[in-house]
């Protein structure tokens, strides 16, 4: 099934041809948040279409819950809507033009987990914080190291970016002051959402990926380096993090990603057993784009990533910790080798040290106030087509 099956005529390159299907919440003026399928410029009212009470519920948390069979069947149907034309007369009447709705956040965020498992991204951090020890921490290849971030704050793409206040401290300082952070970054990330949840004391192995991740999004981890720098030893990421992560507005079912799997890049040394995904790797070939005021600063390549989603949900579930329906999980900063693959300002201005020089001829350590930053991605679909992942873009505010 390529974009250009469908009797809808959407052009090869719309990224969100049938074999894509991203759901997302979404409202129009005068109506209530519910379900769409993003469909060419199109959103598909799934709550209007199917009439099922599921989708209008203004989250994906009760369908996400139903589980893989009724993903499927759903995504079955809706690929037959979209292919047959003798489904035009349920379809197109519920087709709402995109540039006339409003998106909003598409799940309920249960628990939010952050990973950092982009060696790249790891030993250039390494090297800036740390630079009289090994890039890699000694654990760094043996787990996917993560910590638990704020559910509370993710929001949805488009929320405005209000630079954070906090305590920094220089280290030529001889004490710490308070004001607003000078050193506001991005962190351009893949973000997994759970559907199905977990029991309390079991594992899920990493053959269970695809029976309880429902899809990926899009996610940019705001972050304040001069926050993070003082506080982070000896239990990491607290408010540097926490005030604010937008994700995107449109969740790419897992099923429609089957094009996009690689192999990850080799790990040495082998991981412990249950870490061991030799016989089915969950690489994903995704395409990331960063641009600042519309300027491409960055395409930081996910088929990089040293941890899958898969082995990163084996080991955040190791202990016995359970999953719930709308947890959330992000990659960690996609950062390839290259310079321009670098998902971060912190990477791409080396620690402010070498200011990145704009078409305006402005330049750029960190973020100033009034800058927007725009995150896509696109993957690899059937036939030589690409999906789109939409975007996650964010304004940065004055502090308040
Ligand atoms: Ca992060």
């Amino acid at each position: 099934m390529t974009a250009s099956t469908s009797w809808l005529g959407l052009p090869p390159d719309t990224g969100f041809g049938p074999a894509n299907l991203p759901y997302g919440i979404f409202s129009t003026s005068g109506s209530g948040p519910r379900t769409g399928v993003g469909i060419g410029d199109h959103v598909l009212d799934l709550a209007a279409a199917t009439g099922d009470p599921l989708h209008a519920t203004g989250t994906l948390n009760a369908f996400m819950a139903t589980g893989p069979a009724a993903w499927a069947a759903l995504r079955t149907r809706l690929t037959e809507w979209f292919s047959d034309p003798v489904h035009r007369r349920t379809v197109e009447p519920n087709l709402v033009p995109r540039d006339q709705v409003t998106m909003h956040l598409p799940i309920e965020v249960a628990d939010y987990v952050d990973f950092y498992s982009s060696q790249h991204h790891a030993e250039n951090l390494g090297r800036m914080f740390r630079p009289d020890s090994a890039a890699l921490t000694p654990n760094w290849k043996h787990l996917p190291i993560g910590y638990h971030g704020r559910a509370g704050t993710v929001a949805v793409s488009g929320t405005p970016v209000v630079r954070p206040c906090g305590q920094r401290k220089d280290p030529t300082e001889d004490a710490p002051t308070f004001g607003p952070s000078q050193r506001l970054d991005i962190e351009a990330e893949v973000g997994f959402v759970v559907g199905v949840g977990s029991d309390l004391g079991a594992a899920v192995p990493l053959r269970r990926f695809p029976d309880h991740v429902f899809g990926v999004c899009l996610v940019n981890d705001w972050s304040s380096r001069d926050l993070q720098a003082w506080e982070y030893v000896p239990l990491g990421p607290f408010l540097g993090k926490s005030f604010l992560t937008s994700i995107a507005p449109w969740v790419v079912p897992l099923a429609a990603l089957g094009a996009a799997r690689v192999a990850p890049p080799p790990r040495d040394p082998q991981p412990l057993r249950y870490l061991r995904d030799d016989d089915d790797p969950w690489g994903l070939d995704i395409a990331l784009e960063v641009r600042l005021n519309g300027e491409l600063l960055s395409s930081p390549p996910f088929r990089e990533m040293y941890w899958t989603p898969a082995q990163q949900l084996a080991h955040l579930t190791v202990n016995g910790a359970s999953l719930r329906t709308g947890d959330l999980y992000a990659s960690g900063t996609v950062s390839g080798p290259g310079t321009h693959e670098r998902g971060s300002f912190i990477e791409l201005s080396w620690g402010g040290a070498e200011p990145i020089t704009l078409a305006d001829g402005t330049t750029r350590t960190f973020l100033d106030d009034g800058d927007v930053v725009v995150i896509t991605a696109t993957a690899p679909g059937p036939d030589g087509s690409r999906l789109s992942f939409g975007e996650v873009t964010g304004r940065v505010e004055p502090a308040r």
